[in-house]
């Protein structure tokens, strides 16, 4: 990396808070993209660990003069290569803008630094009474900032949403270096275009978020775990949107094949309470009162027999709970040595049982594994290709063409929460009209007239 860059960076931030050993600077390079699609890295870069928005607004003054390519840095988590470096580029880490502001409990609002981590968040309200944030996206290592531009969803989204909804107010460094607030604590504000909202999804293309005020909820005194077992997909579809019709809620419905997660239970050396049928669905719910929860219970379980359950277990304690979570999250790591590419694709519910037919033909067609888990309460699904070695079969190509094809088919989304970063850019062409993407790169103009923020990601 050039000598006058990183001299630069120390003079703005400090010598303690840049990097540029070789050795250090490789592990910011890239993020947590599967092995075969991950672009390649390039680690001709610094590292610079700014303290304020101030701090980076200079970075950013300084990068867009000289037109050099900048990348904002969370926690790493991305998997879709969006926290890649492609070319030498200035890493800005957000590590060290880690404070918890505020807790607001009358206007229901934790206000934080970017570097704050969901772990920090959840330990935050683990001491609390009776406040959390809702959103879970998978790695607890990821930053509220990722989680912002990355519009980070989770388990939890079939009753909360994703981050988008839990966003109240942001502020940002442009890459032209100027700082900008957007939204706030407001409930009601129509004033102005929503720059708020552009921000949150925009894969840290459009802008660096300093500062995030999220939404936080109550939380309810009972929570409980369903287990329901069918043979086919067809009914397990059914059965989630039979739930829905009847109003309840739950806070997140999961899909899960069995070869799957018996894979991740043995895996851990753990037992899966159901041997039966070939799907599960894995309901958590929470009532503020314990009757409802058994209420909720029963009319799941109603509705699940109606549509054909083979079975269904209630994790009565919280050891049963923690046990069925524990599998469930280790089902991606059990596989992890396995994945070529995880593709998570979203569709309307309506169109989910064509969509899990037409993954098993593709399936049977090159006779490559494809498993399937996903967040079904939101049509999100993930279909893992899987080999022994996680290298790409000769028939890759084929397949994800074919896999892409069926998701538009389906009316669905190339991505529901990975994002495009720097694997499905290609791909956004079968979602959206030329107009349409040349409205996003004229966007991404006016805010990055040099195209110097993580050039090569999202669109
Ligand atoms: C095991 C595992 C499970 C996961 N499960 C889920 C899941 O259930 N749901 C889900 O949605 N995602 C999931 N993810 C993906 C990932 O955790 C999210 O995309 C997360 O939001 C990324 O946050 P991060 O801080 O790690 O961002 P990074 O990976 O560091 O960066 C991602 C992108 O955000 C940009 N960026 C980071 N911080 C900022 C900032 N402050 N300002 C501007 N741009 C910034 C980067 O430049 C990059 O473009 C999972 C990942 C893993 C490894």
């Amino acid at each position: 990396m050039n000598e006058n860059i990183i001299r630069k960076m120390q003079e703005i931030v400090g010598e303690d808070w840049v990097v540029s050993d070789l050795d250090k600077v490789s592990s910011y390079c890239e993020d947590e993209t599967e092995k075969a699609v991950k672009p390649k890295v390039c680690r001709d870069c610094v590292v610079v660990k700014p303290a304020s928005a101030e701090e980076i607004s200079e970075i950013m003054k300084y990068a867009n003069e000289n037109k050099y390519s900048v990348m904002a840095r969370g926690g790493g988590t991305s998997l879709s290569g969006a926290a890649v470096a492609i070319m030498p580029t200035i890493i800005i880490s957000m590590e060290r803008m880690n404070k918890i502001i505020e807790v607001d409990e009358a206007s229901l609002t934790v206000e934080c630094e970017a570097g704050v981590t969901l772990l920090d968040i959840v330990e935050l309200f683990n001491k609390h009474d009776s406040l959390y944030f809702p959103i879970h996206p998978g790695d607890e290592g990821a930053q509220v900032g990722g989680m912002v531009v990355m519009n980070a969803g989770g388990v939890r989204a079939v009753r909360y949403g994703v981050m988008r909804d839990q966003v109240k107010g942001l502020e940002a460094v442009l890459p032209t270096g100027e700082i900008i607030h957007a939204g706030g604590k407001l409930i009601k504000n129509n004033a102005g275009l929503d720059l708020k909202n552009l921000l949150i999804g925009s894969e840290g293309i459009l802008g660096i978020v300093t500062k995030v005020t999220l939404s936080i909820k109550p939380k309810d005194k009972h929570i409980g775990s369903l287990l329901v077992s069918f043979e086919n997909d067809s009914d397990a579809v059914n059965a989630v949107t039979e739930i829905f019709k009847s109003g309840i809620k739950p806070l997140a419905i999961e899909y899960m094949e069995k070869t799957a997660i018996l894979r991740a239970a043995e895996d851990i050396g753990m037992t899966w309470p159901s041997n039966v049928g070939n799907v599960d669905l894995y309901f958590i719910v929470s009532e503020r009162k314990e009757d409802d929860l058994y209420e909720m219970y029963e009319t799941i379980v109603g509705i699940c027999e109606e549509n054909n359950a083979v079975e269904s277990f209630v994790a009565e304690s919280s050891k049963e709970q923690k046990t069925l979570l524990e599998i469930r999250s280790h089902v991606y790591p059990s596989m992890h040595k396995m994945v070529v590419d995880a593709i998570d694709a979203a569709v309307p519910i309506k169109n989910l049982a064509k969509y899990m037919e037409g993954i098993k033909k593709i399936y049977e067609k090159y006779g490559v594994e494809i498993s399937t888990i996903g967040h079904i309460g939101d049509g999100n699904m993930h279909n893992s290709i899987l080999t022994e070695d996680a290298e790409k079969p000769e028939c890759y190509d084929e397949i994800v063409d074919e896999i892409f094809n069926l998701v538009i088919e389906c009316e669905g989304a190339i991505t529901g929460e990975h994002g495009v970063g720097k694997v499905r850019n290609e791909r956004l062409k079968l979602q959206f009209t030329e107009k349409e993407l040349n409205l996003m790169k004229a966007i991404k103009n006016v805010f990055d007239p040099n195209n110097i923020l993580n050039p090569g990601t999202a669109l």
